[in-house]
């Protein structure tokens, strides 16, 4: 299994060691690391992409169970040299970690996030009713997100002895997460929530970081 340093690192290009690289039936490479870098597609979360020397990495997925990197052209069993397309990569984390944010400040409001999608364009985080949920807007929830923002709550990660991982910024509930985030709600910048649209007990907040 694939050692995940994304995890609990930052680190964006390193020293890595390729175990295998074989050839795909769409064209590409699949490309299996003994630790990587890279964050796989999941979670509501793009994958990264990059490179393994100078060979292109276009998408990273978990498939049966192992990261693969998929690449343009083969690269050579040992040692090599993996870097992330680190300007992307802090986009995805700043969605992310927004969609967290908005998380946080929907359940304020007694509503329950079930579902979320961090991708650039699309993104949005969907809420249940609980008992006594209250009515919320677009416009209230970008005002209480601009507020955390403006104080810059940190990001804290906690792995736990179970193998899960709990994110949390400053005081919140922590959420259970496998993905990457800013190190602190500063880091957003400005965050627009497009809508807020209930419908059969559901609540999907649109956003988009600028
Ligand atoms: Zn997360």
């Amino acid at each position: 299994m694939t050692e995940r340093i994304y995890l609990s690192s930052e680190i964006l290009a390193g020293d890595v060691e390729v175990i295998d690289c074989v050839p795909r039936n769409d064209g590409r490479y699949s490309v299996r690391l003994k630790s990587t870098l890279f964050h796989p597609q999941g979670g509501g979360q793009p994958s990264d992409i990059g490179w393994i020397n100078e060979v292109a990495v276009v998408h990273v997925a978990m498939e049966e169970g192992e990261i693969i990197h998929q690449t343009t052209a083969p690269v050579t069993q040992g040692n090599a040299f993996a870097r992330v397309d680190g300007e992307l990569r802090q986009l995805y984390s700043r969605l992310h970690s927004a969609g967290h944010l908005i998380g946080h400040v929907v359940e304020l409001a007694i509503w329950h996030p079930i579902k979320a999608h961090h991708w650039p364009g699309e993104s949005k985080v969907v809420f249940k009713a609980r008992e006594d949920a209250q009515n919320v807007s677009a416009e209230d929830i970008q005002v209480i997100c601009k507020n955390f923002i403006t104080e810059d709550l940190p990001c804290k990660v906690t792995q736990r002895d179970d193998g899960l991982r709990e994110v949390s910024f400053g005081h919140f509930t922590p959420y259970l997460c496998g993905g990457t985030h800013v190190t602190s709600l500063g880091q957003l910048g400005d965050i627009k929530v497009q809508a807020a649209q209930m419908k059969k007990g559901h609540l999907t907040v649109y956003y988009d970081v600028v």
